[in-house]
């Protein structure tokens, strides 16, 4: 396990350096048409107040009924963390008032989560991997909405998030800086949409992190932690953490103590602020739900479910290392995004023949992706087909085009021409490479005899060549064969 920093992620203080220590409370929503123990539609949005059952506005002597397709999905992400599942697991109530809150208490999880402990292996960066520690992963019932934005002297509120099945996935606190951090919410989420269990959309809350901050001097124990809630986006979490250590930092330089609270993270100011303190932190009372029995189902259970398991991402990268040759950094690259690592793959093998998978990967990472960046898209999210990349491709290995003259036609293939084929319009517009001998003869021996001073100075000095390789280029559109015109050129300058 991930223990100790290395030197360079410790951060400097003014008596000394620091080690950061994350772990990570995930709240994942399940994907799920109905929610935990309603028949309610768990859609996002919707008219306030559509998406209600009696159940989910806790109307008297309502019984929640369990969901099978939410244990079946936290099942799954528990297979995916490498977990242990828990073939009998107990729903508590955690007892609070909120407005939102019409039971006066959620439906969670608290001594014996559905899943036990598991593991994620993430990349911080192309060449560094760190493991890090799940600790557990419960199911528990989301809150309502409270609106205070819609009127000057009311407050409203909206139960259609009431009930919504929310997968909460500890870690164990293996993170070292705020790299670390991000790279783990990033790997999680591209787990949980391989198997189809949370859609990651943090910008609509699916996906969001409770981010447990501490510091200590390296090789000490753990310190004081304080707690984040409800950080909403891979940056802010970057952000909460540092500004966090650095707070915490402050305050020990100067000899004072951490207490243990809840904060709050605003991007706006960059700074945390405290939400409330240890002492005043709820008393749940939790104890088991007596309108539920124990969640219990068996091994087979857990085993067809394992059977019908996508490929997830480790495995995809490892295969596309093995059978395409991919370096470990375009693997993954390709494999971070399933669509595009399906993409790829139809790519390489489109109509039934194998083209060179580096240069498909060098295509799709490179100006393709580019290209689907400046939209704010991915790869397959853009017009742009598994075909089109294939056909530019084959025209690149069959020698009808230069890559120079590829990227030209991928312009047009993004411009003037989205259902382009790519054979078709290098043929229609006269984009094929000039190989023919004959042509680039008599394209040098005309600037030849042009230049006859910059013939005389390019037998005295040989790198003089490129200005005829670019003279030559000029004449016949940048589609003479590069190689040819070298070999043609030295011929005739007899150099
Ligand atoms: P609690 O039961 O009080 O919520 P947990 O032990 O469940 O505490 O931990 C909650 C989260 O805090 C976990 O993600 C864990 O990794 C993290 N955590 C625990 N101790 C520390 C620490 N000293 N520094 C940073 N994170 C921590
Ligand atoms: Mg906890």
């Amino acid at each position: 396990m991930n223990t100790h920093a290395k030197p360079s992620k410790l951060i400097q203080g003014a008596t000394g350096d620091w080690e950061i220590v994350v772990g990570l409370e995930v709240h994942a929503q399940v994907v799920s048409k109905a929610k935990l123990f309603s028949g309610a539609s768990a859609a996002y949005g919707g008219e306030p107040n559509t998406h209600v059952s009696l159940v989910d506005a806790a109307m008297p002597g309502m019984l929640p009924v369990i969901n099978e397709e939410c244990v079946a999905q936290a099942v799954r992400t528990g297979l995916g963390l490498k977990a242990q599942i828990n073939l009998r697991s107990v729903f508590d109530r955690k007892n609070y008032f909120y407005p939102d809150l019409p039971q006066g208490y959620q439906i969670s999880q608290y001594k014996s989560p559905i899943v036990g402990e598991g593991l994620v292996i993430v990349d911080v960066s192309p060449t560094e991997q760190i493991e890090v520690g799940i600790e557990r992963l419960h199911l528990e019932q989301d809150a309502g909405k409270s609106l205070h934005d819609q009127s000057a002297t009311e407050s409203f509120v909206d139960l259609n998030r009431s009930g919504v099945a929310l997968m909460e996935i500890v870690s164990k606190p293996d993170m070292r800086s705020a790299d670390e951090a991000k790279a783990y919410v990033t790997k999680l989420r591209t787990i949980l949409r391989y198997l189809g269990t949370c859609d990651g959309n943090m910008e609509e809350g699916s996906l969001r992190a409770d981010v447990n901050v501490s510091v200590r001097r390296p090789g000490e124990p753990f310190g004081t932690r304080c707690e984040i809630k409800n950080v909403n986006s891979i940056r802010f979490i970057g952000q909460a953490i540092e500004v966090e250590a650095r707070r915490q930092i402050g305050i020990l330089e100067d000899g004072g103590k951490i207490s243990q609270e809840t904060r709050l993270f605003d991007p706006n100011r960059g700074e945390t602020r405290s939400m409330r303190s240890k002492e005043e932190a709820h008393d749940y009372r939790y104890f088991p739900d007596p309108d539920l029995l124990p969640l219990e189902f068996d091994q087979a259970f857990v085993d067809a479910l394992a059977a019908y398991l996508p490929e997830l991402p480790d495995a995809k990268k490892a295969r596309f290392m093995a059978d395409y040759g991919l370096p470990a950094y375009d693997a993954g690259v390709l494999v971070a995004d399933k669509e595009t690592a399906d993409y790829y793959e139809a790519t390489v093998a489109h109509g039934g023949t194998r083209r060179d998978p580096k240069a498909v990967a060098n295509w799709i990472m490179g100006d393709v992706a580019a290209y689907a960046n400046s939209l704010g898209l991915s790869v397959p999210q853009t017009h742009l087909k598994p075909a089109q990349i294939a056909g530019l491709v084959d025209l690149i290995s069959a020698g009808t085009i230069s890559g120079k003259i590829a990227k030209d036609l991928l312009v047009i293939l993004i411009g003037e021409e989205k259902d382009g084929d790519p054979q078709a319009i290098v043929e229609a517009r006269g984009m094929k490479q000039v190989t023919d001998l004959g042509a680039i003869e008599a394209a040098v021996d005309a600037i030849i005899a042009a230049n006859p001073d910059k013939v005389a100075q390019a037998q005295a000095k040989p790198s003089m060549l490129g200005w005829f390789v670019g003279q030559v280029m000029k004449q016949t559109g940048g589609k003479a064969n590069p190689q040819a015109v070298n070999d043609v050129l030295k011929a005739k300058l007899g150099i």
